[in-house]
């Protein structure tokens, strides 16, 4: 069979998924390529992970469809989520990707994480995960220190020849001093990501970015994200973070189950938040945005 491999999302991260569903074809003698509309397929398969990227008119009726994006929560079929990725469809990827564990114990109410992966469960081990030839592994767990097999293939790793990013955050609520120490002992590609949300949670990133501080870990190697609803509170959230030394990267909040997308104001204010050279320089929003209809009016 001919198969086509449609990447909806085409961010420059592998698509996990695709590189399962191409080394199980490939695993059964079928060709696998990237789908293009000019040539015949026998079957295609498109991946859409953001709602907000627009569907692409041109695939054929047939075409199997996955993914947030495309409204779809089911997970692959077993036979191929078996399967070892594919890389060798994302060539410039020279990371390993994957979930040592899958789900969240929480049910934050702007996620889709509980709708779509349900309760946290043990998933693979970091050796199953890792390329031989690499020694760089991006986990997309959603919350690994919630389940003990995650805390401990986190303490496996120590030592050996791997640098980590978990690049959906970890739970802050859940760094404790142990926790602090085991971070601080594993070797990370360049950041330890967590999340600031609300209010309630800038206390706790606070203290979780000190307790890391006490074991050896510059708050600048701390990157948290900021999502951003209602702007005072991404405001107050925003400076705090900054003045203790972390990377902050604000997200707007975008509407899954609407399809709404972020208002001005709040991409206005990720785009003060997130170049670095403006955020360090001008100290408020509320300056930023002055400025920013002063330049307009003038130009
Ligand atoms: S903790 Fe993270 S993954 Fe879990 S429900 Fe909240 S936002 Fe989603």
């Amino acid at each position: 069979m001919h198969i086509g491999l449609h990447d909806s999302d085409q961010t420059g991260f592998p698509n996990l998924a695709l590189m399962k569903i191409s080394a199980w074809h490939k695993a059964q003698g079928d060709t696998v390529e990237w789908w293009a509309p000019m040539f015949p397929f026998d079957r295609v398969y498109s991946s859409k992970v953001f709602t907000f990227t627009p569907e692409c008119a041109y695939l054929p009726p047939d075409t199997i469809k996955g993914g947030t994006g495309y409204g779809i929560y089911e997970e692959l079929p077993e036979e191929i989520d078996a399967m070892e990725p594919d890389y060798s469809i994302y060539p410039e990827c020279d990371h390993a990707i994957g979930f040592l564990t899958r789900g969240c114990i929480r049910r934050c109410p702007w996620c889709v994480v509980p709708k779509k992966e349900g309760a946290i469960r043990q998933y693979r081990t970091w050796q199953e995960i890792k390329r031989p030839d690499r020694r760089d592994i991006v986990f997309m767990d959603n919350n690994v220190l919630a389940c003990a097999h995650g805390i401990e293939q986190m303490r496996s790793m120590v030592g050996q020849n791997v640098r980590i990013d978990f690049n959906q955050g970890l739970d802050a609520r859940l760094i404790t001093p142990e926790i602090a120490k085991l971070l601080s002992n594993l070797r990370w590609i360049r950041f330890i990501r967590m999340s600031c949300d609300t209010d309630a949670m800038l206390d706790v990133v606070i203290r979780a970015i000190r307790m890391l501080e006490e074991c050896g870990v510059k708050p600048y190697r701390v990157f948290v994200y900021l999502l951003v609803q209602d702007i005072a509170s991404a405001e107050r959230r925003a400076i705090a973070l900054r003045e203790v030394g972390a990377e902050v990267f604000a997200q707007p909040y975008r509407d899954f189950e609407n399809n709404m997308e972020p208002t001005k104001e709040m991409k206005a204010f990720a785009r003060w938040v997130n170049h670095k050279a403006i955020f360090n320089s001008v100290r408020t929003f509320a300056e930023y945005d002055t400025h920013k209809h002063a330049v307009v009016c003038d130009s």
